[in-house]
This record gives C-alpha cells, structure tokens and sequence, in this order.
C-alpha cells in the first residue's frame, strides 16, 4: 500500500520506533477531519500484524487475511455514526484479553475515538493502564481535545499534517482524475473528505449547491422547492454548504480573495444579507449543528425556518 507523501513522514517515525522495540502499545493519531488519520493507522495495523518485516510483506498468511478484512486478531470499532459505548470497549476488552489467534500480536483500532462517552473512555483507560501482551491500541480522531486527558497521557501522539495544495491537487489527479473535486475546495481541502464525498455520491449535492442558493438569493420564490428535499438524512449536507457558502462570503468582504466562480455568489450574498447578517446566519447554523443529533430536534424544521427567515 502506497501511503500518500504527507502522511510518509510520521509513518516512518512509527516503523523506526517499532525496528528499535520502542514503540508505544498505545497510539492517538490525530490530524484534521479528512487528512488521512484513518490511513495512516491501517497501514500500521498491516506492518504490526506482518509476520515477517516491517513494513509489511504484503504475502504472508497476517497480510492476506489483513487485505482481506478477516484478520481474527484485528478489531475495529468505528463512532463515525454514533458514539462509542461502554459494552462495546467491554466485549473489546476481552477480546484482546484472549491469546493471539494467528501470530504474537493483536490491533484495535478505535475510528472517531473522540466519540467515546465517558462510561466508555474509563473503561479504555483500565485497558490502557494494564495492556493486554501483544495489543496495539491505535486511536484515531479530529478533534484530540474531546478524549479524557488521562487517556491522551498514555499514548504516543501522532500528529498528521495538513497536505499542502500542490500535494492534494497531486493526490486527486492521481486518485480521482475524472473527478472534479477540486470545484468543492470551497467546502474542504481535506483530500479524505473530498474523497468521502466523491465515494459516497454526495459530490453532485455539493457541486451544485452554490447554483441553487444563488438561485433562491435571485428570487425568494425559488425557497421552497429548494428546501424541499431537506430531512433528516441531508440536513447537515445542508447545513454543511450553506455554512461554508456564508464563510466564503465573508472571506470575501474581509479580504475580496474567494475562488472566481463564487464571486457573483458572494456580491449577491453581501448585498442580499449585508456582513453581519450573513454572520448572524452562520453562527445560527453553527448552533444548528452542534445540535443536531444530540437532542430530539426536528433539525429539517429548524434550517426551514432560519433559511426564510434570512431569506425573506
Ligand atoms: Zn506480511
């Protein structure tokens, strides 16, 4: 597996500490959403597991059952979706209380580990204190600041940096070359994140989005058939693009600086709401966010409201 360049650096840090038998048990990879945490830490998951070298072989029976997703002493668990939970770390836990099936070592991998509760960070905590022999322990978050403080201390910080333009122009020439990700920068510059959105099929919502709220900013009538299709599995796609729509628009009352192609957007933007409105609109939608999901919102309802309340 080729590891993107910006990621190569820690990752040669990590299989030199392992090559010296000085590499933590525990790992906390964090980096920005969509910078490639995940990748990093898969990559590790297969050298740790390799039965022959470092970095993996690629061919023994680990390896194969690693890229095959069957590995029995491999374990994730993945709080994109929704938090971590205690019983989940429990079963966890004695799981990786068990000897090794194939070889010496065992992986858990935590994905979004920064949506653990609390029940669930404590019960991580007692793993981390007393390590079962042979468990790696990879975490990987966006947001390092939401894990217990005790948790972070037992654990070897990986920080993944921020590609620079050139790298992630690069990457989707190489990886997505048909794609034209590079229309969404207004929305992230996170090659994973544009990736997510590309996979998943969301890239049509988003790269016509700026059209369509240019169309309601045009005439208000257009509104409702715009919000039409927002519920509870869009809404924060939603909330998501008009949110980095109104922060292009104040880059570009700050500073005139905004991609070519939203410039209209932004004009239009500025003279419809004039700055502190659209930055009324954009912490509005920031609370909506944070929000949404938490408690019994009805979030769909809520962006209606705001968005003909601005908009009217
Ligand atoms: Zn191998």
């Amino acid at each position: 597996m080729s590891l993107p360049i910006w990621l190569q650096d820690e990752y040669q840090k990590i299989v030199s500490l392992k090559q010296n038998q000085a590499l933590s048990h525990a790992l906390l990879i964090i980096g920005p959403q969509g910078a490639g945490q995940e990748v990093l830490a898969a990559s590790l998951s297969m050298d740790l597991m390799c039965e022959r070298s470092s970095p993996a072989c690629g061919v023994c029976h680990s390896c194969e059952l690693m890229k095959a997703n069957t590995h029995p002493d491999y374990y994730c668990v993945d709080g994109q979706e929704s938090s971590i939970k205690v019983d989940q770390i429990r079963t966890l836990s004695k799981q990786v209380s068990q000897k090794a099936q194939i070889g010496q070592t065992k992986v858990l991998h935590l994905i979004h580990s920064q949506n653990m509760n609390l029940n669930a960070s404590n019960a991580l905590l007692k793993i981390l204190e007393e390590p079962p022999q042979g468990t790696y322990f990879l975490l990987t978050a966006f947001q390092a600041a939401s894990l217990l403080p005790t948790i972070k201390s037992r654990c070897l910080l990986v920080n993944v940096p921020t590609p620079n333009m050139g790298e992630v122009q690069q990457w989707l020439a190489t990886n997505y070359p048909n794609k034209n990700l590079e229309s969404l920068f207004w929305l992230t510059k996170q090659p994973y994140e544009l990736a997510y959105l590309s996979d998943s099929g969301k890239d049509a919502f988003y790269l016509e989005y700026p059209n369509k709220l240019e169309e309601c900013i045009d005439s208000f009538s257009n509104l409702p058939a715009f919000l039409k299709s927002v519920d509870s599995k869009n809404i924060l796609d939603f909330i998501k693009a008009t949110q980095a729509l109104c922060h292009q628009g104040l880059i570009f009352s700050a500073s005139n600086e905004v991609v070519e192609e939203h410039r209209i957007l932004c004009e239009k933007m500025l003279a419809q709401f004039g700055v502190h409105k659209l930055l009324s609109l954009y912490q509005s939608l920031q609370q909506l966010k944070e929000k949404t999901g938490l408690t019994n919102l009805n979030a769909p309802m809520q962006f209606k409201y705001e968005m003909n309340k601005w908009f009217n």
